[in-house]
């Protein structure tokens, strides 16, 4: 494959992007509105007026609505996640990246003007519903077992349902809810708040880069026009697909960007400390895991770089990005973990963001698919594919 083209507007882009996140961004990490469940919307609001002021709103999107390709996209994202609030602060967080990519896509010029719109400006956040409570066995690592109902009652459809995990329901504006009807998985568009959504409860999870945290949700006769429908019923888990490939590699992006960050944190610390008469890092034991940092901190650039330049040839790309994700999220976690040991008791504190990137990957092996449930679907590829 040959080497990347990037246009000279991507990575000036992108330039800015890491300053901007770097001098501007980086500074809130220590403030009081960084709470469990993410950042306060105050502190988002404030930190979007200076994303806006400094021309950096939604970066990876151009003014003509057009996306920068999948490979600059790379660039640019990375860049955005050099502080966990980078994402959040200029629009290229999750779930709306990966929100917008699909109403950019398959939406129709209404719903593209009433929901796609002021998600793009920054103006409003959105939620994605598929994930269902595995104390009910609803959808979860199998989609197909959603719950969820979507029924015709005149012109109208009604939704029944419970959700979990639901990252952003609090506080957003925009909802895809994903349901099944009689033809299958379908996918919603839904004005938030709305009385027929109820969150029952904000969970208490490991990571804590997200607004809104992550929701359980009750969904009691919601009542949606066709019109709301994103393409035909049934076709849900196809537009689903669209989203799935594209999203997973953004958050290898974001993540690679944070954890760049934690590394340059640990080679500081190292270089600085002392211990038995030297800096940390001359000790072999400590050098070698910051040496293993730069190779698996390049060798996951890489692949994510490979995985976008197979989605820009117009490729689905389900298998590389099953591959990517497996592989980035694993490799990351261990990175990250490494920057931990480096710093001794420093690194499980919260004076540095170190302690904040292990626990986001940790999180990050499991959403948009667990490990193992890639490597299941690769194994079955191999199976597929064996001719003897
Ligand atoms: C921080 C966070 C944010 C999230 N945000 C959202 C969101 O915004 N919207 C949304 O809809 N969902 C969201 N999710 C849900 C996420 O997509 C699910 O957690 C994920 O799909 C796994 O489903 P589950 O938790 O029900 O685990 P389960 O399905 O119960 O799986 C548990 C474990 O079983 C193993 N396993 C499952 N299948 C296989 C297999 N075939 N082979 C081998 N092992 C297997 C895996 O190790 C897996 O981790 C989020 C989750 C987290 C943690």
């Amino acid at each position: 494959m040959s080497k990347p083209e990037l246009s000279p507007a991507a990575i000036e882009c992108a330039t800015r992007v890491e300053a901007f996140v770097r001098t501007k961004i980086a500074p809130y990490e220590h403030d009081p509105r960084c709470g469990a469940h993410g950042p306060s919307e105050e502190l988002v609001h404030e930190m979007r007026g200076l994303a806006r002021e400094a021309g950096l709103m939604t970066p990876h999107i151009r003014d003509d609505g057009g996306h920068f390709s999948h490979q600059e996209t790379a660039l640019i994202l990375r860049k955005s996640g050099l502080s966990p609030l980078g994402p959040v602060a200029v629009n290229t967080a999750a779930p709306d990246e990966g929100n917008m990519y699909l109403l950019g896509k398959v939406g129709s010029p209404e719903l593209k003007e009433k929901f796609l719109k002021p998600l793009v400006e920054g103006r409003a956040r959105s939620a994605f519903f598929m994930t269902e409570p595995a104390s009910e066995n609803g959808a979860g690592s199998d989609p197909s077992m959603m719950r969820t109902t979507a029924q015709r009652d005149g012109n109208q459809w009604v939704i029944n349902g419970r959700k979990a995990f639901i990252t952003g329901a609090e506080g957003a504006k925009v909802g895809i809810v994903m349901a099944k009807s009689e033809d299958g998985a379908c996918m919603f568009l839904v004005d938030l708040p709305n009385p027929a959504i109820k969150i029952e409860r904000v969970l208490d999870t490991i990571d804590s880069s997200m607004p809104g945290g992550h929701a359980v949700i009750s969904i009691d006769n919601l009542r949606v026009a066709p019109e709301h429908m994103l393409g035909e019923s049934g076709e849900g888990f196809k537009y689903a697909q669209i989203r799935l490939a594209p999203a997973r590699l953004t958050h290898c992006m974001r993540w690679h960007g944070a954890c760049t960050r934690a590394h340059e944190i640990a080679v500081a610390y190292a270089c600085k400390r002392q211990a038995f008469g030297k800096p940390l890092i001359d000790h072999e034991g400590v050098g070698f895991l910051l040496a293993q940092n730069l190779i698996d901190l390049k060798h996951t650039e890489l692949m994510i770089d490979w995985c976008a330049q197979v989605l820009d040839s117009g490729e689905l790309g389900t298998a590389e990005s099953s591959m990517t994700k497996t592989h980035v999220a694993e490799t990351l976690f261990q990175i990250a973990d490494r920057c931990v040991q480096v710093m001794g008791g420093t690194g499980v504190s919260q004076d540095t963001i170190v302690e904040q990137v292990f626990r986001e990957l940790r999180a990050f092996r499991i959403y948009d698919g667990p490990t193992e449930v890639h490597k299941w679907s690769l194994a079955k590829k191999l199976k597929r594919e064996f001719k003897g």
